[in-house]
C-alpha cells in the first residue's frame, strides 16, 4: 500500500492574503508517501515504485453544500449515496459538508476511497414548510432540543431550513422566530457545534443575524442592510449558483401562488450582483453545488464557473473552493506532512476556471484514485 507518487510542475500547497492580497505558495515537486504529501524526499520514498504526475496541482476540493444519501423522494439506499461520493470525488471534490441528509451516512467515512465527510445531522424545518420526507418537521418549541440532538447526530453542523414558502401567506416567510433561534444557536454553540441555515429570501436573515447563525446557504436575499453585518459578525455564505439558476422553474411551479413566484423571479435576475456585492463587502464565500436532492452529483466545475462569473476572480474561486473552504471546515491544505488529497489539472485554475471541467488525476489519501 506503500504507493509512492512524485507530483511535478505547479504544486500550490497553502494560501495566504496579504498586503498584495491572495497569494499561493508553489512547489514545483512534491512527493506522496504513505498517505502523506511532503515538499522533500521522505525516507522510503519509491522502495516499491514510482508514479509520476505532471501538472498544476492543487488541495481537494471542497464542497460545502450537497447532499450525500438524499435524492427527490427523500433518503437513498447505501448503493446510491456511494455513488454519489464517487461522482463527486472524480470531479476533484475530496471534501464535502452535506448540508442536511435524512440517511446516516457514517458509513461513508469508514471508506478510504470515498470523499472526507462532514455532516449536518437532517434539515430542521417547519411542519409542511419544506420538501417532504426532507427533515425532522417541528414546532419553534422544539427547536433547541432538535438542534443540539443534531450536533451529535452529525460532525457538529447543524442545518436549519430559515425560510420557505407559506401557502396561507403566499409567499416566502420566515420560518423561526428570533427567540427560538437564539437559544437554539446559543446550546450548539455551547455544545461546540455550528449552524447554517436555508435562506432564500431578506426577511429570514436579520433574526438569524441576531441569534448567531455561522452560515447562511443561497443567501439570495443579501441586502444594503445585511451585507455588512455577515461581513462584520463573520457569517459566511454558500450561494449554490447552480441551484439559484432554478428559481424561474420554482417560481414556474408555484404559479398558484403569484407573490411567491414573482420574488422567486426577482431574487433570480438579482442573484449575480447579490453575490458580487457581497464579495465586494468582504463576506467569506464558499463554493457549494446543493448536488442530491433536486440536483445531480457531479457539478462542481460548474458552480466555480457560475462563481467567477458572479465576480470573483479565478483566484478567488480557487480559495472559495479549494484552501479556505478546507480551513474552514477545519482541514489542511497541501502542507507538509498532511494527507495527500489532491487534484492535478493541465492548466492552471488559479488563472482559468475551465480548468475544473477535467482533472488529470484525482488523489486521496495517498492512492490514485483517478
Ligand atoms: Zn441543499
Amino acid at each position: 500500500m506503500a504507493e509512492s507518487i512524485l507530483v511535478t510542475g505547479s504544486i500550490a500547497r497553502s494560501a495566504r492574503r496579504g498586503d498584495a492580497g491572495l497569494e499561493f505558495e508553489i512547489a514545483e515537486r512534491a512527493y506522496v508517501h504513505e498517505g502523506r504529501i511532503y515538499g522533500a524526499e521522505p525516507e522510503g520514498f519509491g522502495a516499491e515504485g514510482v508514479s509520476e504526475i505532471e501538472g498544476y496541482a492543487i488541495p481537494g476540493l471542497a464542497d460545502l453544500h450537497c447532499h450525500v444519501g438524499l435524492d427527490e423522494s427523500g433518503a437513498t439506499d447505501h448503493a446510491l449515496a456511494i455513488q454519489q461520493a464517487t461522482t463527486d470525488r472524480d470531479t476533484g471534490v475530496l471534501l464535502q459538508r452535506d448540508a442536511g441528509s435524512p440517511l446516516d451516512t457514517r458509513f461513508v467515512q469508514e471508506r478510504a476511497d470515498l470523499p472526507r465527510l462532514v455532516r449536518c445531522g437532517r434539515h430542521l424545518a417547519r411542519p409542511k414548510r419544506y420538501l417532504r420526507n426532507y427533515a425532522w418537521e417541528i414546532e419553534p418549541e422544539a427547536l433547541v432540543e432538535y438542534a443540539v440532538a443534531q450536533v451529535a447526530a452529525g460532525d457538529g453542523w447543524v442545518k436549519l431550513v430559515g425560510d420557505w414558502i407559506d401557502r396561507e401567506a403566499g409567499d416566502l416567510k420566515a420560518c423561526w422566530p428570533t427567540e427560538a433561534l437564539t437559544v437554539a444557536i446559543d446550546a450548539v454553540h455551547a455544545a461546540g457545534g455550528r449552524v447554517t441555515a436555508h435562506c432564500f429570501s431578506h426577511e429570514s436573515l436579520p433574526g438569524l443575524l441576531e441569534a448567531g447563525i455561522d452560515c447562511v446557504e443561497h443567501a439570495t436575499g443579501l441586502t444594503a442592510e445585511t451585507i455588512p453585518l455577515f461581513a462584520e459578525h463573520g457569517v459566511a455564505i454558500v450561494p449554490t449558483l447552480v441551484n439559484i439558476g432554478q428559481f424561474l422553474d420554482y417560481a414556474e411551479a408555484g404559479h398558484r401562488f403569484p407573490a411567491y413566484a414573482a420574488h422567486m423571479r426577482t431574487l433570480h435576475a438579482h442573484r449575480y450582483e447579490t453575490i458580487a456585492a457581497a464579495h465586494a463587502a468582504g463576506v467569506q464565500i464558499f463554493a457549494g453545488t446543493d448536488a442530491g436532492g433536486v440536483l445531480p452529483h457531479g457539478i462542481i466545475a460548474s458552480e466555480l464557473a457560475e462563481l467567477h462569473r458572479a465576480g470573483l476572480s479565478a483566484a478567488e474561486v480557487l480559495a472559495a473552493a479549494a484552501f479556505d473552504a478546507r480551513t474552514y471546515l477545519g482541514f489542511d491544505t497541501l502542507t507538509d506532512g498532511a494527507s495527500a488529497d489532491l487534484v492535478v489539472y493541465s492548466t492552471n485554475p488559479q488563472d482559468d476556471v475551465r480548468a475544473y471541467e477535467e482533472p488529470r488525476a484525482v488523489v486521496l489519501r495517498g492512492q490514485r484514485v483517478r
